[in-house]
């Protein structure tokens, strides 16, 4: 179904950006990949989904501007924009150190501005454009120790509504994905902080702090995500845009 569109994922080389990146390769788009990683697992992702990587470093507006202009030159688009790279760190706010606070800010926030208003033009002129941010349930609600993520997070939701409103007579449609705890390298990787701030065991903070939020009981999977990103790319979800879709096991329902 995306024959001939070309799809941007920003963060594409782990967890549910790569999920994307296959889900949108396997319905038939052109990718471009971005994102860090060994250079030998970059190339295999590239083999496999026949995908261009662009390294560019997500808190640099210079060289987001190069990947973008890169993608129109070698691809042809984006039609599809995915901004999806995102860091965490967790510690209480006095003790927050201000580099990690500029960091999250620049990569999960300020970098889906600068992808955007160089990609957008682009989506305008040909009367079709997706742009797809993956939020969180950070975006809508809060957890303690996380002050730079949530509010980098409401951040991405509040410009998504905006572009929604800007791009809106332009075919152009601006959603946000927001998952609960998806398994994936970033949240493996805050398990130990969080053992630390809150001193207990690796199987607490598994089962007391993560998955205490979600009443399902289940990790959201890196596919599902993808699966509502492609449905977010059809022509049927012309409609959706604006809008804030939450994924998190009814997390935020309750
Ligand atoms: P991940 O750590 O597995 O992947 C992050 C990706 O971003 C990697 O490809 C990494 O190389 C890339 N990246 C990091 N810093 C970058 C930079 N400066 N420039 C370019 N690329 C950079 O994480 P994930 O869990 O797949 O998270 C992806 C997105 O989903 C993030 O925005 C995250 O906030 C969001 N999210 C994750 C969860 C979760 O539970 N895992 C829940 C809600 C939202």
């Amino acid at each position: 179904i995306l024959d001939g569109k070309t799809a941007l994922v920003t963060g594409s080389t782990s967890g549910i950006g790569l999920a994307i990146a296959q889900a949108l390769a396997t319905e038939g788009a052109k990718l471009m990949i971005n994102g860090f990683g060994p250079e030998d697992e970059i190339a295999s992702i590239c083999d496999e989904l026949g995908a261009v990587h662009d390294g560019a470093d997500m808190s640099d507006p210079d060289a987001i501007e190069r990947m973008v202009a890169r993608c129109g030159k070698e691809l042809g688009g984006p039609d599809i924009l995915v901004n999806n790279a995102g860091i965490q760190h967790v510690s209480p706010v006095e003790e927050f150190p201000p580099e990690k606070w500029d960091a999250i800010i620049a990569i999960n926030l300020s970098a889906v501005f600068h992808t955007t208003r160089h990609a957008l033009p682009g989506m305008k002129r040909k009367g079709w454009g997706r742009i797809i941010n993956t939020a969180s349930a950070h975006s809508l609600i809060a957890s303690p120790n996380k002050s730079a993520y949530v509010a980098a997070k409401h951040g991405v939701a509040g410009f998504t509504k905006t572009l929604a409103l800007e791009a809106a007579r332009d075919g152009v449609t601006a959603n946000c994905i927001s998952p609960g705890y998806v398994w994936t390298p970033l949240v493996e990787n805050q398990i130990p902080d969080t053992m630390k701030a809150r001193n207990m065991t690796r199987e607490q903070v598994m089962n007391d702090v993560l998955l205490a939020a979600q009443p399902t009981k289940q990790f959201v999977t890196p596919e599902q995500v993808a699966a509502l990103a492609v449905f977010l790319c059809r022509d049927e979800a012309a409609s959706i845009t604006g809008a804030n879709l939450s994924m998190d096991g009814g997390w935020t329902a309750a």
